[in-house]
């Protein structure tokens, strides 16, 4: 444990209680059990589901998403984050929109740091200006990911519709610049999917990045959304293989919770369109939605084999992590992740936080 952790009363009982939670949450898991004393402990939190980009592999982009487009309000924000602050230790700012399109996002990131969580976001650098860069670092970001999909202008533009890639690409040097001028601890982390249209360029695209100031290339493989959208499962490089074999209850309902911009409370980033709604925080806030009826259902179903919900019913997604006794899970995708010359070869900067272990799962939602 941390020095400054130790030295504080109110971070080192959180810690506590965070550690406790694992293996309470993983026998509950193991068990099947609908209902344990036990909290998510990572929270995505969609802070806008509109987007400026029309990405090939998104129900977003794709404009096939018939939820009501919106922003989260800032008196629904800071009541999740109250009531999370004193357990979780990750909360997410993205789920089917631009971060950086939200007018209040760096007071919801200051916010969510002032009360000591672990804060991380994903953007696709369209906003990334100067200013935003500089609020984004000061704000006290924890990760971002950058998305950039493709090493070339062609690639990149036929994926990410309407993006810019002189634009972009511009955007994301004067950010990683910045962030290395600052001597800033964020973890910057450039993406890339692998779909048909990328994966010629992701071994390119590493080399590229490897000599940049990123922290760490996250090759990240396509998600399908459970196979929910033929066009998205269609770019996929390799045939999914099939999922209903052996197949386990979903770490997802026991570890992770998620939030829609209205309060919605799904069980992942693959109920895009809240199919399958599990009741809305701001009928009694986060814990109790998430101990819920509905929530309990989902769990019910999964323990007794019944991946009935429509998003469930081909994913493959809970097979991309395994719970441990004493770890956290998932993070919601399937990647690779390499560092970068930057994040090997050079001393830690002042204040600089160290690394997360890697592995080859975790990525953004
Ligand atoms: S099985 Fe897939 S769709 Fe169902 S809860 Fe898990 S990640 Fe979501």
């Amino acid at each position: 444990m941390r020095k400054e952790t130790l030295a504080d009363p109110r971070r080192f009982r959180r810690r506590l209680r965070q550690k406790a939670n694992m293996p309470v949450k993983y026998v509950s898991y193991e068990l099947g059990l609908e209902r344990a004393p036990t909290f998510p402990d990572r929270v995505y939190v969609e802070s806008t589901n509109v987007c400026n980009l029309d990405c090939i592999m998104c129900p977003t982009g794709l404009h096939i998403d018939t939820r009501p487009k919106g922003f989260m309000e800032w008196d629904l924000y800071t009541a999740i984050i109250d009531e999370i602050a004193p357990f979780a230790e990750a909360v997410v700012l993205h789920s089917w929109g631009e971060p950086l399109l939200h007018k209040r996002i760096f007071e919801m990131i200051e916010y969510a740091k002032e009360r000591d969580l672990w804060v991380e976001t994903s953007t696709n650098a369209t906003r990334l200006t100067e200013e935003a860069s500089r609020r984004l670092l000061s704000a006290g970001l924890d990760r971002i990911y950058l998305s950039m999909d493709g090493l070339t202008k062609e690639t990149y533009e036929r994926v990410r519709v309407k993006g810019r890639f002189e634009e972009v690409l511009g955007n994301i040097e004067r950010f990683l610049e910045l962030k290395w001028k600052l001597g800033s601890p964020i973890e910057a982390d450039i993406q890339i999917v692998r779909l048909s249209e990328t994966d010629a360029e992701v071994d390119e695209f590493v080399r590229r990045w490897q000599r940049s100031h990123a922290d760490l290339i996250n090759i990240k493989e396509l998600d399908t959304w459970g196979g929910q959208i033929e066009d998205v499962s269609a770019l996929a490089v390799e045939e999914e293989p099939p999922v209903n074999r052996q197949r386990r209850p979903c770490p997802n309902l026991w570890y992770h919770c998620h939030i829609h911009w209205d309060g919605t409370l799904v069980s992942c980033s693959r109920d895009y369109d809240a199919v399958t709604p599990l009741g809305n925080v701001r009928n009694g806030g986060v814990l109790a939605t998430w101990h819920g009826a509905r929530m309990r259902a989902m769990r019910r179903w999964h323990a007794t084999g019944e991946f009935c919900a429509k998003q469930c019913v081909s994913c493959t997604e809970w097979s991309w992590w395994t719970p441990q006794p004493f770890l956290g899970g998932g993070t919601g995708g399937k990647a690779e992740k390499v560092r970068t010359e930057e994040s090997v070869g050079h001393q830690p900067r002042t204040g600089a936080k160290p690394l997360p272990v890697l592995s080859g799962r975790g990525g953004p939602e």
